[in-house]
């Protein structure tokens, strides 16, 4: 079992889910006042925000995340859903979208301690946070977090590689926070320039951590590389724990996998929308529509944290396509023939020449390299997308760089 940095992160299911009932009340009756859109939501369902709970909560419809710059201009600056008055945030941020984000006075406010507790971090351990501090909130959001659990915090923001490799030799970083490909910019940085330094533990986020960039890390650096999902508007959404099999939902949310046409819960293991409800007074979006296609784990995690997981997040809906109702996404896709060292690319090919789709999944060999046993790659690419396909291959340079990653051939006339 591992050390966790609250005991709620090993709450029975029963447990969380009668705090996350409760407080799910508490959030809305003390947001309603202030909240107008929230009110309205609410009373176009029927409910009363002391009625509100986690049954009733499927009965409000989803805020598409995509509507909110619209909302925010046509009602500046929150859309009506700021919980407290103005005058009582520590910070406002502007997002890209762009999207304006409240932040509260409470200590981590972004409830990320947990999740850099949970990649190693300790007090006393030096931390670069190379995240921006600049109008979006993610270097305030992981700020508030080290000082939370102790860490003294360098807050360099993105870029400026030279200086940051200085830093990391005279400053004693030992814990760094940020990109994993601003990541690997420093360490290659710092090892070219032969710059010693103790860094052993990263905390990546905003970007894909591919296993095989995890296996890299560990193997040529040192460094444990631990990730955590969370948005702007949300905070954190879930993060790894030391078996670094899947993401386990921080307590405050509330998630829905949801076929994003439908509305309907996904069976599980299959790609859907993460929907979040975020326990947050100051900010209480109800049933807010990522864009995020995620996968959950299943069974039970060794470390004894007892939340679900999010297996991935597979990428963003308007990249997916759906063959046989299913979504197949070019991220999950690549990741998949990433496993075959001889494969460059892929593109997906659907068609439906009746009244079944078909998928063809195109691979094109690496200059030099020898074909890999096509059943083997059916088999990978079956497994993963839950979905049997063809597999072509194609010799190097067939597809080439700007080659698109899905190619919908199907007509709907
Ligand atoms: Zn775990």
């Amino acid at each position: 079992m591992e050390e966790v940095w609250h005991p709620s992160e090993r709450w029975s299911e029963a447990e969380r889910r009668a705090w996350q009932d409760a407080r799910l009340r508490e959030v809305a009756a003390a947001a309603a006042p202030h909240a107008p859109a929230l009110r309205e939501r609410l009373a176009a369902a029927g409910l009363d925000p002391q009625a509100l709970g986690l049954d009733a909560l499927t009965r409000l419809p989803v805020l598409s995340k995509d509507t909110l710059p619209a909302a925010q201009r046509a009602s500046p600056p929150f859309a009506g859903w700021l919980g407290v008055p103005l005058a009582r945030l520590a910070r406002a941020y502007r997002s890209p979208g762009p999207i304006y984000d409240p932040e509260g006075l409470e200590p981590d406010y972004w409830r990320f301690a947990p999740a850099l507790f949970a990649a190693g971090f300790r007090a006393g351990d030096v931390a670069l946070n190379t995240l921006s501090y600049h109008l979006t909130p993610a270097g305030h959001m992981f700020d508030d977090a080290l000082r939370a659990i102790g860490c003294p915090v360098v807050p360099s923001g993105p870029g400026n590689t030279d200086a940051q490799v200085q830093i990391l030799g005279e400053l004693g970083v030992s814990g760094f926070v940020g990109t994993p490909s601003f990541l690997v910019t420093l360490l290659d940085a710092a090892r070219s320039a032969g710059v010693r330094h103790g860094l052993r533990r990263a905390f990546v986020i905003a970007e894909m951590l591919p296993e095989s960039l995890r296996r890299r890390l560990e193997a040529d650096f040192g460094i444990t590389a631990t990730q955590g999902y969370g948005t702007a508007d949300l905070g954190s959404v879930a993060y790894e724990c030391g078996v670094r099999a899947g993401m386990h939902l921080a307590r405050e949310t509330i998630l829905e996998v949801l076929d994003p046409h439908t509305g309907q819960p996904v069976a599980p293991g299959q790609p859907g929308e993460a929907v979040v409800t975020a326990l947050n007074p100051v900010y209480p979006l109800l049933r807010f529509g990522t864009g995020d296609l995620v996968t959950m784990a299943e069974g039970a995690c060794p470390c004894g944290r007892t939340a679900p997981r999010i297996a991935r997040v597979v990428g963003r809906i308007g990249e997916a396509v759906k063959v046989r109702g299913l979504f197949v996404h070019p991220a999950e896709v690549a990741r998949i023939v990433a496993q075959f060292p001889e494969v460059a690319r892929a593109q997906v090919v659907v068609r439906r020449p009746g009244e079944v789709d078909e998928m063809t999944v195109r691979v094109e060999l690496r200059p030099g390299a020898a074909a890999p046993e096509a059943p083997a790659l059916r088999e990978a690419l079956a497994t993963g997308l839950r979905l049997r396909c063809d597999v072509e291959l194609l010799a190097a340079g067939t597809l080439g760089d700007d080659a698109k990653r899905i190619v919908d051939e199907r007509r709907w006339d």
